[in-house]
């Protein structure tokens, strides 16, 4: 990350690009004993967040990732009441989990307390569900977390992590999504943020592998337009217990009136439908 004349820089080397907002200030800087952990004010993008030098959210485009991440996951399960959230401190995640009334319990994991206490600071609208009596909030190593949960605990996993790399590259592993698959009931779901479809093809396939490879059922990625990610275009993978999960709850998503500014039935049901090149990274029948 770069800052020069008042435009912040993230380079993305390994694909020769690179994304830019123009700053009016810094405004909050902590190392954390996980990550550096910085705040600006962006003339365009409201507030932003990044994590060692990489963008974490913006005021203007978080809805997108966090309602993606959450709302098709939530709408293709049958019935989801018990939610984990593994990372996600920012609590944009479990923001949107607590929009559905069926939910009676959230439970966040996040490594880094830090991270949701200056987000409760500088993204007050993002935290406004945290002192809802349904979430509840434990920050430590979600890896072990999912190691140590009572089979068939939840209905739904959302991971909402950072890039595998650091303390959440097991989050990308084998070992992590069998703990996971032992940790949902029969008709779970997880749902896990897989990078870009354009720059990251085959972490998303070795995702599908390797979710497969820990018992689940059905596998499927969903894309969205993230513009201040590498590329601008990011995805979620979701992978299923026993149901497929193409299905989903299409009627009761059209008529549950969620607030929500990109998720609707019909961007859910669009963002399945994945361009031939992806389809073909997934399969392993070339690019
Ligand atoms: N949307 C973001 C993105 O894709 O760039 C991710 C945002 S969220 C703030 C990611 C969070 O995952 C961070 O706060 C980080 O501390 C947390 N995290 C990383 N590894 C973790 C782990 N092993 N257990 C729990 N939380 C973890």
């Amino acid at each position: 990350m770069t800052i020069d004349n008042g435009w912040y820089t993230e380079e993305c080397r390994e694909h020769g690009s690179a994304f830019s907002l123009k700053l009016k200030d810094k405004v909050y800087q902590e190392q954390s004993p996980y990550q550096l952990i910085e705040i600006y004010e962006t003339e365009s993008f409201g507030t932003l967040m990044t994590l060692d030098g990489l963008v974490m959210l913006t005021d203007r485009d978080n809805f997108i990732y966090h309602e993606m991440l959450t709302h098709p996951a939530l709408f293709t399960h049958p019935q989801p009441r018990r939610v984990l959230i593994i990372g996600g401190g920012d609590c944009g995640t479990l923001r949107e989990v607590l929009k559905h009334r069926q939910v009676q319990l959230a439970v966040l994991v996040e490594i880094d307390e830090r991270v949701t206490r200056v987000a409760e600071r500088f993204f007050p609208e993002l935290c406004e569900g945290n002192s809802d009596p349904r979430a509840r909030f434990h920050f430590q190593d979600g890896i072990r977390w999912a190691a140590d949960a009572v089979d068939g605990t939840y209905d739904v996993i959302i991971v909402d992590s950072t890039d595998p790399v650091g303390p959440a590259a097991g989050l990308y592993a084998e070992g992590f999504y069998r703990h996971c698959y032992r940790a949902l009931d029969s008709n779970g779901i997880l749902v896990a943020q897989s990078e870009s479809p354009l720059y990251h093809p085959q972490l998303i396939k070795s995702m599908h592998v390797t979710m497969a490879t820990a018992g689940f059922q059905d596998i499927a990625s969903l894309h969205f337009p993230q513009c201040t990610y590498p590329s601008g275009w990011w995805s979620a993978t979701l992978a299923c217990k026993d149901a497929p999960v193409s299905a989903f709850r299409e009627t009761d998503a059209a008529a549950a009136a969620l607030s929500t500014r990109y998720y609707s039935h019909l961007t859910h049901r669009g963002a399945m439908a994945l361009p031939p090149f992806l389809q073909r990274a997934i399969a392993g029948t070339g690019a």
